[in-house]
């Protein structure tokens, strides 16, 4: 049995008593956006149970433009959903500790993939995480500078720690304001 004929063996055993009650919208007005790496998994590590919150992942959990621009979709289709009642998204960032995408950070490391991939060391860097705190700044920072990234989202920045299991919060939540200009 391959690794997809497993996952998939589960799934048959998942539908086995799965039944269909969860409505399209989340139980929690919740975005969780984290890393790709499989041991912050939000299901594992926040307990997140079906249909509580909606889940993006990127490579460190940074921001990225196409993240913004679903972050302005998901707004629209809920205000669309649910009308003046609703009143914006809060978002989790959840970057981590020991992140491969720390490894961009590297100089040598960032300039092999950039000279791989044939694209300018400063899009590698822009994903790189230098510090932990700087990045999650750096991605608030992103989302505040998006046109489409509705003013109304709320946004906190939090680290999981992969020694402890803990959730460390480093920006506390607050509402994005218009960027001063
Ligand atoms: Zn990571």
């Amino acid at each position: 049995m391959n690794e997809i004929e497993i996952l998939t063996e589960r799934n048959r055993q998942f539908a086995s008593s799965y039944t269909n009650q969860l409505p399209l919208m989340p139980r929690f007005s919740t975005i969780i956006l984290t890393c790709i790496d499989a041991r912050v998994d939000p299901a594992h590590v926040l307990g997140l149970e079906a249909g509580e919150a909606l889940v993006m992942r990127t490579g460190g959990g940074r921001v990225n433009k196409e993240i913004a621009l679903e972050l302005g979709i998901l707004s629209m289709m809920a205000r669309r959903a649910l009308g003046e009642q609703f009143q914006g998204f809060s978002l989790a960032i959840v970057h981590h500790t020991d992140c491969g995408f720390e490894r961009l950070a590297n100089p040598q490391i960032g300039a092999g993939i950039s000279q791989g991939l044939g694209i300018e060391a400063s899009k590698i860097d822009a994903l790189a995480i230098h510090d932990h705190t700087q990045s999650l700044k750096d991605d608030f920072a992103r989302l505040q500078h998006s046109p489409h990234v509705p003013k109304n989202l709320t946004v906190g920045g939090y680290l999981f720690d992969v020694e402890t299991g803990l959730l460390k919060e480093v920006i506390p939540s607050e509402r994005l304001a218009v960027p001063s200009q």
